[in-house]
């Protein structure tokens, strides 16, 4: 049995160890990624912890291959041929095929671009992945080498821009959030909570502006500007922090159903038999994306314990309750997710 695997993030990876375990299947893993599996939960510590670049890699590659699953990586997979069971990866002049018998999508999500900022993104930064990680490092690294004080502007006051905000003040820079709503984390936590959050990030000394209508990102000088409302913002950096677009493009493309995650059933198939998704790419039968670690880790275990016979009851979802981890803030009352 030939099973293969899109993706290298915590769904991939743990999908093809579980099922190492279970099954003696020629498992073949293929990424784009070329650091090994790493933690993305952990770049939110990106700046204030000197040792990230290696502290994030949970296992290099060959530690997978070590347990013969077969790592291809920095490669791209651009199409799922269904009638032949295969999928292309471009190799110079010609697709490489890897035939399947059972596919599973693991391909994750990467940030979303509101439709508004668009022509603007050769100037703004995104944060999704240890690669974009290395090159904001790099560039804070280059001015703090020239004696400034690296000045940053994060769009979106959500989750992941205020624990990217909280991480820069915490290392010692300059931060603005520019939020579209009137207070923070308005998806996640109740008013009393924001409050608090917002309280801690003034404390970080970061400065917080709600109801922010971006109009314009654009360079000037060495620096980028930001207009609201007429008003100009000057920034080292910009990072567009607006929520996650699930990878669906492969799945699309191939004809398989799609909403705003690749559809699944309650046993993680999508709508052809041969084709299983999980982790922050799949959409599950009530329309929710579980966009998290600990489903996406149960979802992994359950689908690879399914494939090898050992599980026969539906996935079910499992009690989770993540939390932002912006340094010094504890919410009083439960998230809504
Ligand atoms: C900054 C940040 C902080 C977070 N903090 C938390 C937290 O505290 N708690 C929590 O529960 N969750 C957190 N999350 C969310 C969590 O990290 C994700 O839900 C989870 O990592 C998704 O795992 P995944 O395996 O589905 O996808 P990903 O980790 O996105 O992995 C997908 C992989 O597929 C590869 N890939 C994509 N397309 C192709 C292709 N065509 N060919 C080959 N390879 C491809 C990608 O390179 C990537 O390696 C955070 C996310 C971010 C960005």
């Amino acid at each position: 049995m030939n099973i293969i695997i899109i993706g290298s993030g915590i769904a991939g990876v743990t999908f093809a160890e579980k099922l190492r375990q279970l099954s003696d299947a020629n498992i073949t893993l293929l990424t784009t990624e070329t650091h090994g599996y790493y933690s993305r939960p952990m770049l939110s510590r990106g700046f204030s912890n000197e040792e990230i670049e290696t502290a994030i890699i949970i296992k290099p590659f060959n530690a997978l291959r070590e347990q013969n699953i077969q790592v291809i990586e920095n490669i791209t997979v651009s199409a799922i041929d269904r009638d032949k069971r295969c999928v292309y990866v471009p190799d110079k002049q010609d697709n490489k095929a890897f035939s399947y018998d059972k596919l599973i999508i693991a391909t994750g999500s990467s940030a979303f671009i509101p439709p508004p900022f668009l022509p603007y993104q050769e100037h703004f930064c995104l944060f999704n992945s240890l690669r974009d990680l290395i090159q904001l490092r790099a560039a804070r690294a280059t001015i703090l080498q020239n004696k400034q004080v690296p000045e940053w502007a994060i769009i979106g006051g959500g989750l992941i821009g205020c624990e990217i905000a909280s991480d820069l003040a915490v290392a010692g820079d300059k931060v603005s959030i520019f939020h579209a709503m009137d207070r923070l984390m308005e998806r996640q936590l109740i008013e009393e909570d924001s409050a608090a959050l917002l309280s801690v990030m003034q404390d970080q000394k970061v400065d917080v502006k709600f109801n922010q209508l971006i109009e314009s990102i654009t360079p000037a000088q060495d620096k980028v500007c930001i207009e609201v409302a007429g008003d100009h913002f000057r920034f080292n950096k910009v990072i567009v922090a607006c929520g996650f677009k699930p990878r669906i493009k492969l799945a699309k493309d191939a004809g398989l159903e799609t909403n705003r995650g690749i559809r699944v059933n309650h046993y993680l198939q999508t709508s052809d038999e041969h084709i299983y998704a999980l982790g922050d790419v799949a959409e599950l039968p009530d329309n929710k994306l579980y966009a998290y670690v600990l489903p996406i880790r149960k979802q992994a275990l359950w689908l690879a314990g399914f494939l090898s016979g050992q599980e026969t009851q539906e996935w079910q979802v499992p009690e989770f309750n993540p939390k932002a981890k912006v340094h010094g803030f504890v919410a009083a009352h439960p998230y809504t997710f």
